[in-house]
């Protein structure tokens, strides 16, 4: 990433009050989340296959902090639990699918509670991204989710949509769907509660 794409970046996040830091390593970004949190806090973890490379929910619980990551659930009812819990935490970290120059991030959800989560509850969010998900605009960003982020993470997750075979998204209304909100965030109102940590590899989907 060149200096200037680094400027326009954090320049039009800012002016959405959204704080922006740019890491060479996705190891550098969980040394920093660490200290970032205080042990005592609680944390809500989005499903993310970013975080997941960093196992980060494992590291905060080992050092004493109380993690809600419904990946960790052993049912369905204890995932539906922890979906919930983690909406009123004092943290939240996640991934994003996608986010544009100009200053958006764009996410497409299943059920919803990591979209949510990210929008109101949490005191802070912190949203990992790494370099192949930055997009021109906000029309590319879209673009991304619908057409790439969404029939490689209905694969991970055992689903068959039509766009993992057509490699683009037919709006299709099967049992096999995987995307049914589509949030774009436009800024804060509340100044630095959104952290963008922006790590120059490729990292997930
Ligand atoms: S609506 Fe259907 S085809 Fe389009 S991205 Fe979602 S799952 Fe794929």
């Amino acid at each position: 990433m060149d200096e200037c794409m680094k400027l326009e970046i954090i320049r039009n996040f800012k002016s959405r009050n959204i704080d922006v830091v740019f890491f060479e390593k996705l190891e550098e970004v969980k040394d920093r989340i660490m200290e970032l949190i205080p042990v005592s806090c609680t944390i809500g973890i989005g499903n993310s296959q970013t975080l997941k490379e960093i196992n980060i929910s494992k590291l905060l619980m080992e050092r004493g902090s109380i993690v809600f990551d419904k990946t960790l659930a052993e049912s369905n009812e204890e995932s539906k639990q922890i979906k919930k819990r983690s909406l009123l935490t004092d943290w939240y970290i996640t991934g994003t699918n996608a986010i544009s120059k100009k200053g958006h991030i764009v996410n497409i959800d299943h059920s919803g509670n990591r979209v949510a989560a990210m929008m109101y509850g949490p005191d802070n969010v912190i949203i990992v991204v790494g370099k192949n998900k930055i997009c021109e605009t906000l029309d590319d960003a879209i673009h991304r989710v619908r057409d790439i982020s969404v029939p490689l993470n209905a694969k991970r997750a055992g689903y068959n949509p039509p766009c993992l075979k057509l490699n683009k998204c037919v709006d299709c209304k099967t049992d096999e769907r995987v995307c049914f909100n589509l949030v774009i965030i436009e800024g804060q109102f509340v100044k630095d509660r959104m952290k963008l940590f922006i790590v120059n590899e490729e990292i997930g989907f």
